[in-house]
């Protein structure tokens, strides 16, 4: 009987599993992904084609809007970053980046299509940083809407397909770029209806809100910003922007994150584990 050669099938099926990641929008090019609405993902959206969305918010069931971490023990934070794009600018902050580098302080990256394209070699960049971690943040940066529910004057997306080529089409952008599917993803805007969050989560995605808002759409003053992270209770997802350069983020983000670490705080990516010894 033949012998199979255990790495040589272990190959063939990691290239199986991830080959339709790779070659996708990013090139332009119009294949199917097993999650688009053009191939087997079309079975996806069936079973909510006829749902009608009741809810609509930030915060609904569904959306993690803080991470379980034990009462005892050092102050957990989860710092993400927006990098938006389009109407929402598609700047780059790079003194949030150096900050960030410099003092060893993790985040996730919530990167949409959008912005991937007009800052392509940083995102490049960004994925083989292990320091940060990339997560969908929409093909178009639409709300996550199955009627066109309106969030900030921005139109979410209009139907369930609209809605899973959203998320899907991005999912695929950004495992093209690292090579690895994103396992979180947050709505442009970040609104939600109960139908859209259903739908996300069978594509295989875990839906980030957020405990704080630090810089609220990059609007607030840098002591405010600071004041907000420095508040922050252990288990917190901390929100702020990377693609508004112009803004008072960054130099909020220079005053809290040192103080914090030297306070004793953690910081971790959304999928890390806590770290060994942490008291249970
Ligand atoms: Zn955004």
């Amino acid at each position: 009987m033949r012998q199979w050669n255990t790495p040589v099938v272990l190959a063939a099926l990691v290239c199986f599993w991830t080959a339709p990641f790779f070659s996708l929008a990013l090139a332009g090019e119009k294949e199917a992904s097993p999650l688009s609405p053009g191939g087997p993902g079309r079975d996806i959206g069936a079973p909510y084609a006829k749902a009608i969305p009741r809810q609509w918010g930030e915060r609904l069931p569904g959306v993690v809007t803080r991470m379980p971490v034990p009462r005892q023990g050092p102050k957990v934070l989860f710092l993400t970053l927006d990098a938006c794009g389009g109407r929402r600018g598609s700047g780059v902050d790079r003194g949030i980046l150096e900050l960030l580098r410099e003092e060893r302080i993790p985040a996730v990256i919530f990167v949409s299509s959008v912005w991937l394209r007009d800052n392509l070699a940083l995102a490049k960049e960004l994925a083989a940083d292990g320091l940060f971690e990339l997560a969908a943040h929409g093909t178009r940066h639409l709300p996550a809407s199955v009627s066109g529910r309106f969030a900030y004057g921005i139109k979410g997306c209009t139907s369930v397909r609209a809605l899973v080529e959203e998320v899907a089409g991005n999912v695929s952008d950004l495992a093209g770029l690292s090579g690895r599917r994103p396992l979180w993803y947050r709505s442009g805007t970040a609104f939600y209806d109960e139908v859209a969050i259903e739908v996300i989560h069978s594509l295989g995605l875990r839906v980030a809100g957020y405990t704080v808002s630090l810089d609220e759409g990059g609007t607030l003053p840098a002591a405010k910003v600071a004041e907000k992270a420095l508040k922050a209770e252990s288990g917190a997802i901390l929100l702020c922007h990377l693609n508004r350069p112009g803004c008072a983020t960054g130099r909020g983000l220079a005053v809290a994150l040192p103080k914090l670490k030297a306070e004793g705080a953690i910081f971790l990516k959304l999928s890390d584990a806590l770290p060994r010894g942490y008291p249970e």
